[in-house]
């Protein structure tokens, strides 16, 4: 999306800024006369004053967690109700896609400025971006983190039923930053937006019930030291409704249920993670030096108790010992073998481990976007698992003890990783 306009001297990231209030007093607007908005005067937080109250990226995250669509929350009807229409669905991607092309640069001239005219052609975060079908429960809109002055472009819903402080449809969190640099080229001064040097995509797929990694995700996506291209968070606990998913069966003892984004593959947060993908296909591919997608996971303290973090890239156990007993221990250079490594440093006294050095069983065989993302059609997730043959180690799964995923932590966390994509 790129929108044409003239500024007098100013930087492009403050006409993004003008232009972002202007479009949220219109939005507001809207916002008022929409019949399907539960909004109650006495609430005193609202996703919207999420927005203008929180200071940092990861305060805005914790601010919008309490909308998660709690526990038991959905009969068939009302979630039937709250998932997209086609016709939504078709607008949530293109939303999202419209975001991640927002600091992509696209020439030298892309946002100039000129004597003492700005000529920008530039990238905006603005509800412009926002698909039609979205409106009457979306929005777009720029958020700046005041620890680090780093602008980003949130898509979030708006809506909540008040009484119980959630949201009305559910389907998550997208972020991406906005960044912008001033340089000085051939006699002239250019605002160029400039596009993220990673290719990182952080996400949390289970708000709520893996406690504290939305918040831990936000972090780590928000650390300029990363330089993470985007921020994906899911909007419904994965029990919201109750329900057996007909896409994963469920192992024995477990219920993946019809609100589980790593077990349905119809939650938008599934389909958001196919557009990103595409999208940084699109983009001339992913490489291992600069690119991962990367799932926050939270374990109980008793599951797999020695493995304080434990990552893995979805390839099954049986897969594991049968076809690929060297995928992780081979010599080709894989993210997760040096996230491994990094996480080994800065947290010395705990254990980070991989399925080759861990009887752990958590290795994602039936996450459905650690399928795709392993060479597996979207269509065909629920029934095949990846191999070794297909894993383009390009899925990095880090399942966590509660003490990993403490806000205590998440500066280290931001070291590792961004040591692993330097
Ligand atoms: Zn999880």
């Amino acid at each position: 999306m790129v929108l044409l306009n003239w500024t007098k001297i100013s930087g492009g990231a403050k006409s993004a800024l003008l232009l972002s209030t202007l479009f949220r007093i219109a939005s507001a607007t809207t916002l008022e006369t929409s019949q399907q908005i539960f909004q109650d005067t006495h609430i005193q937080t609202t996703p919207s004053t999420c927005l203008s109250k929180s200071s940092t990226i990861v305060d805005l995250v914790d601010c919008l967690d309490i909308f998660t669509v709690p526990p038991g929350f959905y009969t068939p009807e009302s979630y039937d109700l709250a998932q997209p229409t086609p016709e939504e669905l078709k607008g949530w991607n293109r939303t999202i896609l419209n975001l991640l092309d927002l600091d992509v640069r696209q020439g030298p001239l892309n946002n100039a400025r000129v004597g003492g005219w700005a000529y920008n052609i530039t990238d905006e975060c603005t509800p412009v971006l926002l698909d039609a079908s979205l409106k009457a429960n979306f929005d777009v809109t720029t958020f700046t983190d005041r620890s680090t002055q780093r602008p980003f472009c949130v898509l979030y819903e708006h809506t909540i039923y008040t009484s119980q402080s959630s949201y009305v449809r559910g389907w998550g969190l997208f972020a991406v930053p906005l960044d912008s640099d001033p340089i000085f080229l051939l006699g002239y001064d250019y605002t160029i937006t400039q596009p993220s040097s990673q290719a990182i995509h952080i996400s949390a797929p289970h708000p709520q019930f893996d406690r504290g990694t939305p918040q831990q995700a936000a972090a780590v996506f928000g650390s300029p030291k990363v330089g993470a291209k985007s921020l994906l968070i899911a909007g419904r606990i994965r029990m919201a409704f109750k329900e057996k998913t007909g896409c994963i069966p469920s192992p024995k003892g477990m219920n993946y249920t019809k609100t589980d984004p790593a077990h349905d593959d119809a939650q938008p947060f599934f389909t958001a993670s196919l557009s990103l993908y595409e999208w940084q296909m699109a983009q001339g591919g992913c490489p291992p030096s600069t690119c991962a997608f990367i799932q926050f996971h939270g374990k109980g303290p008793s599951t797999c108790p020695t493995d304080t973090m434990f990552l893995s890239t979805g390839l099954g156990m049986s897969s594991f010992r049968r076809n690929s007993s060297s995928w992780y221990t081979d010599s080709i250079d894989r993210p997760i073998k040096r996230l491994q490594q990094n996480l080994k440093q800065v947290f010395p006294d705990w254990n980070a481990t991989l399925p080759s050095d861990s009887t752990c069983s958590l290795v994602a065989a039936n996450n459905i976007v650690g399928r795709f993302t392993n060479g597996i059609k979207p269509e065909r997730v629920c029934r095949e698992a990846s191999n070794a043959t297909l894993a383009t180690g390009q899925f990095i799964h880090i399942e966590q003890a509660p003490v990993a995923r403490a806000a205590e932590v998440h500066e280290k966390w931001i070291e590792a990783i961004a040591a692993t994509f330097a």
